[in-house]
C-alpha cells in the first residue's frame, strides 16, 4: 500500500499505535529535527522524550560518527540515491548513561501533509548478536580442532586410507546429518574410493572404478567439470539419473561434492557431503568443505611423495631398474623357498666404462649405462631379474638356471650387449665382462653369492674383457665341456653323424616280435660314445632338439620302409620324442608327410613319451597330440610309474600303451623280500590298468629270466630289455631276428 492512498486520519492514527510498539520509532522532519520518540526509543537510547523532541537527530548518532553524520545524509539525499532509507542494517547506539548496544535499524521515507519525513525504526538486537558471534566462535573452534587433528594425522605414518576415515568421521561429529565421502580420481579418470566410513559398503564399491564425466552423480560430475556441483535432491536432478537407485534405498537424497584440486588445478578428488533429505550446505558447512579439501590434498601430496620415495628406495634412478636393496629382497625370497631350487647369479660390468667417463664426461657414461640396461633386458626371460647395485654394476638373478642355460646366457647377454654404440656421437664397441656364481654348488649364502660373481666378473674382465666366467673352476670345466659337447653335437646332426640302433619288444604270450624302439647313438671322433641320456639334455638346452627328432624320425621311417620292403618282419617302430618336441605345431604334418614319403601306414608308428609332459600340457599339446594319433600312430607312456602323474597322463591323454620303467622290474628280484613284494605288486597293479583300459603293455629292462617268468605269470604281454637283445644296429637286429623263434610264445 502506498501512503498517498492513506487518509491524514489514518496517518494520524498511526502515531498512537507506534507511541505503543516495542519497536523504537523516531520520526524526524527534513531538517532532521525529532518530532516523535516512542517509549521504545526511551528505553533503546536510555533518554527521555521531552529532551530529544525538537533537537537535531544527530543527539542520537554516536559521539565518535557525529560529526560526520550529517554530510553522510546529506551526499545520499542530494545524489538523489537516498541509500540510507529503507536499509536495514546494524547500528550501534550510545545510551545517555555510556552503555552502548547493538540495534537493527531501517529507515523510511514518508510524506505527511505534503511534507517530507523520515521514520526511523530500531530495536535492540545485542543479546542475538551476542549468541550467534558465540555459536560462530564454537563453530570455528571445531573447524581448528578438526585441522589439527588431520593435520597431525597426515604428519604421522597413518595409511591413506585411515586418514581419510578419520576426516570423515570428524566432519561427522561436528555437523550432525552429514554423511561424508572423499574418492580419489586415478590416471585412468576413474572414481577411486578412499573413504567414507558411514556410507554404505556396497554404496561405496558401486562407485569404485567409475569413470568421471558430466552425469556421474555429483562426485562425478564435479571430478569432471573441476568445480563444486551441489544436488538438492537427487531423486529428481539429472545429473544423478542413471545412479539415484543406488543412493536412493541407503537414504541417500541430497549430494553436494567439491573438488580436490592440485596446485596446477588438475583434479585428485572429490569431496562430498550427503544429506538424508533434500536440502543444500549451509554456511558451516562450507567453512568445513574449505578447509577439508585443503587437509584431503595435503594428505594426497603426502602419500604421492611417499610413494615416490619409495620408488626411489627401490629403484635406481637413471636405469629404472631395481636397486641393490630391492635386490637383496628378491635373492632373500628366493633362498628361503624350500627346497632351494638352482639359481644362477650373474655380475656384469661394461668393460671400459671408466675410460668413456673420463673422455667423454658423466652424460655419456649415463646414456651408456641405460642403453646398457636396456639391451640385457632383452635375452632374459619373465623370471629372470635384472637389477642395477652400483654405478657399473648390473646383476641378473636366474632361477631354475642349470650351468647350461647359465652358460647360454651369458652368452646370449654379452651378445645383447655386444653391439656399437653411439656416444656423444662417436660409434664405440661395447663388450660386458661376466662373472657367474651358482646356487647350490655356491652355497646358498645372499652376500657370498654374490661376492664370489662378482670376483668372477673382476677375472673376465683381467683376461681381458668381453668374456665371461663361472667362481669355480669345476664349473667352469663343466660350462667348457659343455659348449664344446654342444658345438661337437651340432657338427654331428649337421653332418649326419647319429645313428639309429634298434631293440626288440618280444612278444611273451605268443611269440615273434611285437615292434622295435629306436634308439639315439652318437660316438664323436674325439669325445667317444656319448651317451643320449646326456646329448638328449644338451639338445634340449641348446636349441637342437627338434632337428634331432626329425632327423630320429625321418631315418627310421626310412629303416622302417626298407625293412617293409625286404620282408624282415618288425610290426611296429617306436620312436621316442621329448616333450619340448610337441610344442611345436607342425610336428603332426611332418610325421604325416614322412608316412607319406616312405609309403607307410600311420599305425607302424608309436610314439613314446615321458610323464613330464603332464607338467605343462597345454591346450596346445593335446591338440598336436590328437592329431598324431589321427595320423594312426601309436602313443606310449615311457618310464610308467615313476611321476606322480602317470595316472593322470592315462586320463587327459589318448594313450595308447604304457611301458613299466625298468626299476620296477629290477626291483621285483630286490634282496630285500618286502621291496620286492611291493615292485611285485606294483607292477601286477600296472599291467591290470592296462589291461582293463585296453592298452599294449611293455615291461622294460628285462635282464634276468626270472623277471621273465614272473612277468609271463603276472600276464605281461610283452617284454624288452637285455635278456632277449640289445640295442643294435639295423644288420644285428635282422640277424636277431632271423634266430628269434616267430611261432612260440616264451614261456613255450
Ligand atoms: P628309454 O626310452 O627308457 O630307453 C631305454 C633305455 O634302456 C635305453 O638306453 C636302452 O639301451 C636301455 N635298456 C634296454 N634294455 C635294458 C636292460 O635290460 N637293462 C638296462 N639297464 N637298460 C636297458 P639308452 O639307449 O641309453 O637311452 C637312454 C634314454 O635316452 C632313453 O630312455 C630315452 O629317454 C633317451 N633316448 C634315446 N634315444 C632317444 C631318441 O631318439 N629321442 C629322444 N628324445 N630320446 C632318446
Ligand atoms: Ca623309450
Ligand atoms: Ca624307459
Amino acid at each position: 500500500m502506498r501512503s498517498e492512498d492513506l487518509t491524514v486520519e489514518v496517518r494520524h492514527a498511526l502515531l498512537p499505535a507506534l507511541e505503543q510498539s516495542i519497536i523504537a520509532a523516531v520520526l524526524i522532519d527534513e531538517a532532521d529535527r525529532i518530532l516523535f520518540f516512542n517509549h521504545a526509543a526511551e528505553r533503546l537510547w536510555g533518554i527521555a522524550c521531552d529532551e530529544v523532541l525538537g533537537q537535531d537527530v544527530r543527539t542520537l548518532v554516536p559521539q565518535a560518527i557525529r560529526a560526520s553524520h550529517g554530510g553522510y545524509i546529506r551526499k545520499h539525499r542530494e545524489s538523489g540515491t537516498d541509500r540510507v532509507v529503507g536499509m536495514s542494517r546494524e547500528i550501534l547506539v550510545e545510551r545517555k548513561d555510556g552503555g552502548t548496544l547493538l540495534a537493527v535499524f531501517s529507515l523510511s521515507k514518508i510524506d505527511v501533509a505534503g511534507r517530507v519525513h523520515y521514520l526511523a525504526l530500531a530495536r535492540d538486537v545485542s543479546d542475538e548478536v551476542a549468541r550467534r558471534e558465540e555459536s560462530d566462535v564454537t563453530e570455528e573452534r571445531n573447524i581448528r580442532d578438526l585441522q589439527r587433528a588431520v593435520l597431525e594425522a597426515v604428519a604421522s605414518d597413518i595409511p591413506l586410507q585411515d586418514v581419510g576415515d578419520f576426516l570423515c568421521r570428524r566432519v561427522e561429529a561436528i555437523a550432525p546429518g552429514v554423511t561424508s565421502s572423499i574418492l580419489l580420481v586415478d590416471a585412468a579418470h576413474r572414481l577411486r574410493t578412499w573413504a567414507g566410513p558411514r556410507l554404505p559398503p556396497e554404496y561405496s564399491a558401486a562407485l569404485d572404478g567409475v569413470e568421471i564425466g558430466e552425469g556421474v552423480g555429483s562426485c562425478g560430475t564435479a571430478a569432471f567439470r573441476g568445480e563444486a556441483v551441489l544436488v538438492a535432491d537427487i531423486e529428481t536432478h539429472p545429473l544423478w539419473a542413471p545412479y539415484k537407485q543406488l543412493a536412493l534405498p541407503h537414504g541417500l537424497r541430497a549430494c553436494s561434492s567439491y573438488p580436490i584440486k592440485r596446485r596446477d588445478g588438475s583434479v585428485a578428488g572429490t569431496f562430498a557431503f550427503y544429506f538424508g533429505e533434500p536440502r543444500g550446505p549451509d554456511a558451516f558447512h562450507e567453512r568445513i568443505v574449505d578447509a577439508c579439501v585443503h587437509l584431503c590434498m595435503l594428505a594426497i601430496d603426502r602419500e604421492e611423495s611417499r610413494q615416490q620415495i619409495n620408488k626411489l628406495a627401490q629403484f635406481d634412478g637413471l636405469t629404472g631398474l631395481p636397486n641393490r636393496s630391492q635386490l637383496h629382497r628378491h635373492v632373500d625370497c628366493l633362498l628361503a623357498a624350500a627346497p632351494v631350487g638352482e639359481i644362477a647369479f650373474f655380475c656384469i660390468g661394461p668393460d671400459r666404462f671408466k675410460d668413456v667417463n673420463d673422455t667423454f664426461g658423466h652424460a655419456a657414461g649415463d646414456q651408456m649405462l641405460v642403453e646398457v640396461a636396456n639391451r640385457l633386458r632383452a635375452p632374459l626371460r619373465p623370471d629372470e631379474f635384472l637389477s642395477r647395485i652400483e654405478g657399473d654394476l648390473f646383476v641378473v638373478v636366474a632361477p631354475g638356471c642349470g650351468v647350461e642355460r647359465a652358460s647360454l646366457l651369458a652368452r646370449q647377454l654379452q651378445l645383447a650387449v655386444g653391439e656399437t654404440i653411439s656416444v656423444a656421437g662417436v660409434p664405440l664397441g661395447m663388450s660386458v665382462s661376466i662373472g657367474i656364481s651358482h646356487c647350490p654348488e655356491g652355497g646358498s649364502d645372499r652376500d657370498a653369492l654374490l661376492q664370489n660373481a662378482r670376483s668372477a666378473m673382476y677375472r673376465a674382465n683381467e683376461a681381458g674383457g668381453g668374456n665371461w666366467l663361472f667362481y669355480s673352476p669345476e664349473m667352469n670345466q663343466i660350462a667348457r665341456d659343455r659348449l664344446l659337447l654342444g658345438a661337437a653335437l651340432k657338427h654331428a646332426i649337421a653332418s649326419d653323424l647319429l645313428q639309429l640302433h634298434y631293440q626288440p619288444q618280444v612278444r611273451l604270450d605268443r611269440g615273434g616280435i611285437s615292434g622295435v624302439e629306436a634308439l639315439l647313438r652318437w660316438t664323436d671322433p674325439e669325445l667317444g660314445d656319448v651317451s643320449p641320456e646326456r646329448f638328449i639334455s644338451l639338445a634340449e638346452e641348446i636349441g637342437e632338439i627338434d632337428a634331432i627328432s626329425q632327423w630320429t624320425l625321418r631315418e627310421a621311417c626310412r629303416q622302417m620302409a626298407q625293412w617293409r620292403a625286404a620282408g624282415v618282419p618288425v610290426p611296429v617302430m617306436s620312436v621316442n620324442l621329448s616333450p619340448a618336441n610337441l610344442r611345436c605345431s607342425g610336428l603332426p604334418e611332418f610325421m604325416a608327410g614322412l608316412l607319406r614319403e616312405f609309403g607307410l601306414p600311420g599305425s607302424c608308428l608309436t610314439i613314446e613319451i615321458t610323464e613330464s609332459l603332464m607338467l605343462d600340457l597345454t591346450p596346445q599339446t593335446q591338440d598336436i597330440l590328437g592329431r598324431i594319433r589321427a595320423l594312426g600312430a601309436g602313443l606310449s607312456i615311457d618310464d610308467f610309474g615313476m611321476g606322480y602323474s602317470s595316472l593322470s597322463s592315462l586320463a587327459s591323454l589318448p594313450v595308447t600303451e604304457i611301458k613299466i620303467d625298468r626299476s620296477f622290474v629290477a626291483d621285483c628280484l630286490d634282496e630285500d623280500p618286502e621291496r620286492q613284494r611291493r615292485a611285485r605288486a606294483l607292477v601286477g597293479a600296472m599291467i591290470g590298468i592296462g589291461h582293463s583300459l585296453g592298452l599294449a603293455i611293455v615291461a622294460e629292462g628285462v635282464e634276468d629270466p626270472r623277471q621273465c617268468e614272473l612277468l609271463v605269470h603276472l600276464r605281461c604281454p610283452v617284454a624288452q630289455g637285455y635278456l632277449f637283445a640289445r640295442p643294435a644296429p639295423p644288420a644285428a637286429l635282422q640277424r636277431w631276428l632271423d634266430a628269434w623263434p616267430a611261432g612260440a610264445g616264451v614261456s613255450g
